[in-house]
């Protein structure tokens, strides 16, 4: 019984160590589907930009080359920049010359059309033009580029008005470097293109140190500490402010995500995490946006509001469930087994090593010879009888050779009761026997003639074993098998007493 409980405990524990394995599994899965799902976010949204970017490029080329770049416009800084006294009365024309063509512009949400002398001197700002001649090449690598080298330089820069697309051309005059222009468009203007596009909300966080370096100090106002990360502001002309100050309300209550989201946004690198808030669920994307020189300056953002988040983790309830419930059968159906074994094995008639009765064989055969006592008016005789010093022939000779004689001692015994009669072993070297129809004094005699025979045996090269017995009758009144029991065990323990085989009765 106690090898059968060891072995259940053990069956049980791999069970569940396996179960544990496999909902482990299960887990890691559900968390390769969000990591994989969030690192699809990250490319649609950076895509998203791209395609908006480029587009607009392509445009933008056209106009520098078909407009924009001819003797007509590019004279007007030429001259300007070499005979600096005319310089008020070309911007006026120049003005004049591209309102119809700002006018446009604007229309296709570009933000500014700015001209600049070969210096980086601002010459002429469109959508400013009484702020004009301060030198622009310590903020604005694009402008400082563009001159410099006279080539395209097309990126994202933040200004001191505002943040947005650049696309800075360097201007010839006859063959002159006359300057450059920039047509560029707002981050504002990025987004609210993306919004119709794509239908979704976006924003854009830029970092502290790049807007206190650039900004204007009466454009300061547009904005705000971004609540998620200290190092950064919020654009509030462009962006809706849920993010910056809702969320960080939110996470106040979730450490450990409000911690992802700081360290992430230090990191500077593009990433995705997945919300299951009150108002945020979904993929929160930031995408991180780099200047023309290549630093990051800030963070694209957008919330992804999408349900393949909400059937993962359906999925992975629901399989946790069947995993549990196959475990559960699993965990069921051995249980059964080894119950269904064990009780296999009580039930055998015989038993394996001494060829003689079960226990559980003498108790059924036991109830039913009981049942005739009353009728037939016969009694019948239990005998007890365990071999003497057993331990010591196991500790001379050895287990098997102790096998060997407890075998053959069944053997005798087998041999020596009638047909109608039944020896069973009761346990180690123990065994009882019932005899049918007969008296106490015959039954003695029975048990008497099986000692001298045992007596008598030559075992093992001259090793005699000897047997002690308990005898009782059994009765229609003393039927009771616990209580004969106790008795013939009673008297073999008398047996044993008086110095071994013996039949005590
Ligand atoms: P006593 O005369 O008092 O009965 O002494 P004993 O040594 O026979 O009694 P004890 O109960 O101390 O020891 C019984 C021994 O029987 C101990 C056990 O190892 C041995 N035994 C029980 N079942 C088997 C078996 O199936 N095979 C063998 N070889 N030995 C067994
Ligand atoms: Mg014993
Ligand atoms: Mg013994």
């Amino acid at each position: 019984m106690k090898k059968i409980r060891y072995r259940y405990l053990i069956g049980n524990i791999l069970l569940a160590v396996i179960l544990f394995l496999v909902l482990a599994g299960n887990r890691s899965l559900y968390l390769n589907n969000i990591e994989e799902q969030n690192q699809n976010y990250s490319k649609k949204t950076s895509d998203e930009i791209e395609i908006i970017f480029r587009s607009y490029k392509d445009m933008t080329d056209i106009i520098y080359h078909q407009i924009i770049n001819t003797p007509e416009i590019a004279q007007h800084l030429y001259l300007s920049h070499q005979y600096p006294a005319t310089a008020g009365n070309h911007r006026k024309a120049l003005q004049k010359n591209v309102s119809e063509l700002y006018a446009y512009l604007l229309q296709y949400h570009y933000r500014q059309l700015h001209f600049h002398l070969p210096d980086t001197a601002s010459f002429l700002r469109m959508h400013r033009p009484e702020k004009y001649g301060d030198i622009l090449s310590g903020v604005r690598s694009t402008v400082r580029y563009a001159n410099e080298y006279k080539k395209p330089a097309i990126g994202f820069e933040e200004g001191r008005i505002v943040n947005g697309y650049r696309f800075v051309y360097p201007l010839f005059y006859q063959g002159n470097h006359a300057g450059s222009v920039e047509i560029s468009i707002s981050m504002k203007a990025v987004i609210r293109i993306m919004e119709d596009l794509f239908e979704n909300s976006y924003g854009f966080i830029i970092k502290k140190e790049t807007v206190m370096e650039k900004v204007f100090e009466e454009e300061l106002k547009n904005y705000e500490t971004c609540g998620l990360s200290s190092d950064y502001f919020i654009d509030k002309e462009i962006s809706s402010a849920d993010i910056c100050r809702n969320l960080p309300e939110t996470l106040k209550n979730k450490p450990k995500m409000e911690q992802t989201v700081a360290t992430k946004l230090s990191a500077e690198d593009d990433f995705t995490i997945y919300l299951d808030e009150r108002d945020f669920k979904g993929a929160l994307t930031f995408i991180s946006i780099k200047n023309f020189d290549g630093w990051h300056v800030g963070y694209l953002f957008t919330l992804n509001n999408d349900h393949i988040y909400r059937h993962f983790l359906s999925d992975f309830h629901r399989s946790n469930i069947i995993i549990l419930l196959f475990f559960l059968l699993l965990a069921a159906a051995f249980t059964f087994l080894i119950y269904a074994n064990n009780k296999f094995r009580n039930l055998a008639i015989v038993d394996k090593l001494t060829n003689t009765y079960s226990r559980h064989f003498f108790h059924e055969f036991y109830k039913k010879l009981v049942q005739k006592l009353s009728r037939e008016e016969k009694t019948m005789v239990l005998i007890m009888a365990d071999i003497d010093h057993f331990k010591e022939i196991n500790d001379t000779f050895g287990h098997p050779a102790g096998d060997r004689v407890l075998k053959k001692i069944a053997s005798i015994f087998v041999h020596n009761i009638r047909s109608s009669d039944i020896v069973a072993r009761w346990g180690g070297e123990e065994f009882v026997f019932l005899i049918d129809n007969i008296n106490l004094e015959n039954g003695v005699k029975v048990a008497e003639k099986i000692r001298q025979i045992i007596e008598e045996t030559e075992f093992h090269k001259g090793l005699s074993v000897t047997c002690s017995f308990g005898v009782d009758i059994i009765t229609q009144e003393r039927s009771d098998l616990n209580e004969l029991l106790s008795s013939v065990d009673q008297k073999l323990y008398t047996a044993k007493q008086k110095g071994r085989n013996r039949v005590e009765f």
